[in-house]
């Protein structure tokens, strides 16, 4: 499973970056939460954590559009 930021959705607390494990999360220029899919693990803690649900799963169908 891989996840993506719905920025409609994020507040940017920034809740998902520190808890990421492996660095992979930023606060983007917009003050959205932005993920780096070369360094996400998958390990489904950011969507844990974020308090508004703005970290949803995406198909692995080569659409990506995050
Ligand atoms: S799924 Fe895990 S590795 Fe990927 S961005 Fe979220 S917390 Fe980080
Ligand atoms: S935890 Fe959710 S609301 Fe907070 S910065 Fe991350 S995606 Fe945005």
């Amino acid at each position: 499973m891989k996840y993506k930021v719905n920025k409609e959705k994020c507040i940017g607390c920034g809740s998902c970056a520190s808890i990421c494990p492996f660095g992979a999360i930023k606060i983007g220029a917009d003050g959205k939460a932005e993920i780096d899919k070369s360094k996400c693990n998958n390990c489904g803690k950011c969507k844990e954590v974020c308090p508004v649900g703005a970290i949803e799963e995406e198909e692995e169908d080569g659409n990506q559009n995050a």
